[in-house]
């Protein structure tokens, strides 16, 4: 067990790893059941780094293996997102308020994506409004950062970032009937994906302060016509470490 404080850094993306993997300083690196766990000094913190891997299973014994083996002193989990909303675009960000298991039924034993024993549905981030400050601060000057063409490619003239509810399940959603039938269930939900939920349950059982951003890379309905690949390295890669930096820059 390492003992010293750290914050924990889970990413769902290869590209995101790459790019905080550069920037990491006085780097230790231990693997155990197929994950590499990276300690070491990002932007003056100490920080230790993950691919969580992707489903819900995947990142559930990423997170615990993660707080086991290290001292956390909170976990922020990053990633994209399909979003849910009208109004929400590629490239735009949503920060975590609460998060539900949007495949998570055992009624009639309990209603509706409650988590059995905890007697709850949703699970509450810890510091959203302040993440949500740090998404500002780098929204103000990332078009520094980002070539124009890749601008212009995924139309990131106007993004914008809020705070509210994330879905996660065992499923890529492609579909806009299954957008309906998430949105009659949830209907504040803003985007969906494949692990924040169970991260975040498992953080709430051992009480480590848990906060997530995800940035939408896709509209979960049939038309997603993204060019992933260089979506993942040329955009969110750079929002994630630029995020990053301006929040550890809060603290
Ligand atoms: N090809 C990508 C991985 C995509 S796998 C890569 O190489 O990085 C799915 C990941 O995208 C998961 O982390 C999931 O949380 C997220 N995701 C993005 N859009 C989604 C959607 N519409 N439905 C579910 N998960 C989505």
């Amino acid at each position: 067990m390492d003992t010293s404080p750290r914050i924990g850094i889970l990413s769902a993306m290869h590209d995101e790893i790459d790019a905080l993997l550069k920037l990491l300083t006085n780097v230790k690196k231990i693997t155990k059941g197929q994950r590499t766990y990276y300690s070491g000094t990002l932007f003056n913190k100490e920080v230790v780094l993950v691919f969580s891997r992707w489903g819900k299973v995947a990142s559930t014994m990423t997170t615990t293996q993660l707080i086991n083996d290290y001292n956390l002193t909170e976990l922020i989990f990053t990633g994209v997102a399909g979003g849910l909303q009208n109004d929400l675009n590629i490239g735009d960000i949503i920060v975590g308020g609460d998060l539900f298991q949007h495949d998570l039924d055992a009624s009639p034993l309990f209603p509706k994506f409650h988590i059995p024993l905890l007697n709850k549905a949703g699970i509450t981030t810890a510091f959203s409004e302040k993440l949500l400050k740090a998404t500002a601060v780098f929204l103000q000057d990332f078009k520094r950062h980002i070539d124009p063409s890749t601008i212009a490619a995924f139309k990131l003239e106007q993004v914008k970032a809020r705070i509210g509810t994330i879905l996660s399940g065992d499923q890529f959603i492609s579909s806009s009937t299954k957008i309906s039938e998430l949105l009659s269930d949830i209907p504040q939900a803003q985007c969906v994906e494949m692990e924040g939920a169970a991260v975040a349950q498992v953080c709430y059982e051992y009480d480590i302060p848990f906060s997530i951003i995800r940035t939408i890379s896709d509209k979960a309905n049939d038309n997603a016509t993204l060019d992933f690949p260089k979506f993942a390295k040329e955009v969110a890669s750079l929002y994630a470490a630029g995020i990053l930096k301006a929040y550890f820059d809060m603290k």
